[in-house]
């Protein structure tokens, strides 16, 4: 099964649910060669009671038994990232994050709306969609302007995951302008878009006619010379692991997608196994 360059374990996510064990032997058995372990690091997280960092040291320090644990079982290769969480204020912080460690991947996100996590907020929700989706589309071109030391930018519709609608979506005609200006800073800068089935599942779980990404978000992306896609479980559990890669693969194939990539060493690597899945 192609790369899965989006997940969390336990032991530095306080969200993850999955150890680390757990989820080497779950990409073993699905049959997954390539994985990369993205844990948060929010810094400033607006709930004081809860943390979303960790200690580097430490994370360089055990990483390496994990990836023994995997070689020893025949498990995957084990990618080293991280998932950094972006406010305006943070830009001199991500930036000595991003490069205190020799990671193989470095994902920006933006899980803050209007203070809040959105996993919390409730402006999000009150808002008409087109206005939510231009706010967080229009944030995430401004991320990308101004953060350079990054490889993929996370889960673009993280803004709809919580929108109990199941008409809700993200649409490109949302909002058009604020799109190709956070594409434009992407491909400018060899940036990769992320597709996240965690997203994908969100949507089959509430009963939406929208599961998959809105393909003129996919297509416009491709039109302004975008090639970098990474695909992401966002996995917190074992059994999330490469949930729904298989429909994904073949819808993005459908559109033009012609490689799907994972990173390694900060570059990135075209995943053989998008051609022969
Ligand atoms: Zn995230
Ligand atoms: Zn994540």
């Amino acid at each position: 099964m192609i790369s899965d360059s989006h997940m969390h374990t336990r032991i530095f996510s306080t969200d993850g649910r999955q150890t680390p064990e757990e989820l080497i032997e779950s990409a073993k058995k699905l049959g997954i060669s390539n994985v990369s372990i993205t844990e948060h690091y929010d810094m400033d997280y607006p709930h004081k009671d809860e943390s979303f960092i960790f200690d580097l040291d430490k994370y360089k320090e055990t990483f390496p038994k994990w990836q023994e644990y995997s070689l020893n079982i025949g498990g995957p290769k084990l990618l080293m990232g991280i998932e950094i969480g972006w406010q305006p204020h943070l830009n001199e912080r991500i930036k000595e994050t991003a490069s205190y460690l020799p990671f193989d991947s470095v994902i920006l996100s933006n899980h803050i709306y209007h203070g809040d996590d959105i996993y919390y907020s409730k402006d999000c929700a009150l808002m008409p969609r087109q206005m939510r989706n231009r706010e967080y589309i229009g944030t995430l071109a401004r991320m990308c302007r101004e953060i350079d030391d990054f490889d993929i930018a996370a889960h673009y519709d993280y803004i709809n995951r919580y929108i109990e609608d199941p008409q809700s979506s993200v649409f490109y005609d949302d909002c058009p302008e604020e799109f190709d200006d956070f594409f434009d800073a992407l491909i400018s800068k060899d940036k990769a878009l992320e597709i996240n089935t965690s997203s994908i599942n969100k949507q089959i779980k509430k009963g939406s006619p929208y599961i998959m990404p809105d393909p003129r978000i996919i297509k416009r992306y491709i039109d302004m010379g975008g090639k970098l896609f990474t695909i992401g479980s966002d996995a917190h559990d074992a059994d999330k692991i490469g949930q729904h890669f298989d429909k994904t693969v073949e819808y993005l194939k459908s559109l033009g997608v012609k490689e799907i990539y994972y990173y390694e060493g900060r570059k990135p690597v075209s995943d053989p196994e998008f051609s022969r899945s």
